[in-house]
């Protein structure tokens, strides 16, 4: 788990950014003792339709491609797949990255929010032993979960994101029924044809006053 460390230069040399919107590689931002920040999911319909999960770790979103999406149901255990560290900035962005281009696709803003770092570890710490354990104060996912590295196999990008028991475990939860935007309440399709949301949207899942 060096990738940490690495900064935004893999962000930066995959991406043209004559060409998409995604945001530039900023600065990073200022950040505490890591023991926890800001969270977002994207529901990205690139070449393959997936999920990215960004969490705020020492001043980048430390970032996972979660092919299934994440999973409120603890024995639906969730591949992630380790990808560049991205930009602050990226955890507002929804739209369309141009076909050609690097994720060519539509991204949605599917859950925002926060985080703690669970244990005494800070975050780094736990990413660097391999299991981190953290709970999410979002609109869509709540609670505790784990993300653990899968140590035998590949390079040591593949990790299994896990809901932990508590109060907002969902039996057999299906992401395909959350499928609407946190920001704009669009769907996929919306966002991809760039225009507002038909509505009333059915926005399943929500304390609404938490949009
Ligand atoms: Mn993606």
């Amino acid at each position: 788990m060096t990738a940490i460390s690495m900064g935004l230069k893999e962000y930066a040399h995959k991406r043209h950014f004559d060409k998409t919107s995604e945001p530039k590689p900023d600065e990073r931002v200022a950040h505490g003792a890591n023991r926890g920040g800001f969270f977002c999911v994207q529901r990205h319909d690139a070449t393959r339709l997936h999920y990215d999960f960004l969490l705020e770790v020492d001043g980048v979103l430390v970032s996972g491609a979660v092919p299934k999406g994440p999973s409120l149901d603890p024995k639906r255990k969730a591949l992630a797949m380790k990808v560049e560290d991205h930009p602050f900035s990226y955890g507002t962005f929804e739209g369309n990255i141009p076909q050609g281009e690097y994720g060519g696709g539509s991204v949605m803003l599917w859950d925002k929010g926060t985080y703690e770092v669970l244990g005494d570890l800070n975050a780094e710490g736990q990413i660097e032993r391999g299991d981190f354990k953290f709970a999410l104060h979002g609109t869509k996912l709540n609670g505790a979960f784990a993300i653990v590295q899968m140590k035998h196999a590949g390079k040591g990008n593949e990790w299994l994101l896990i809901k932990k028991q508590d109060e907002f475990v969902i039996p057999g939860y299906d992401i395909d029924e959350y499928a609407w935007s946190v920001a704009t309440k669009r769907n996929q399709d919306e966002i991809a044809r760039d225009v507002a949301p038909s509505g009333p949207a059915d926005l399943k899942g929500v304390k609404k006053a938490a949009l």
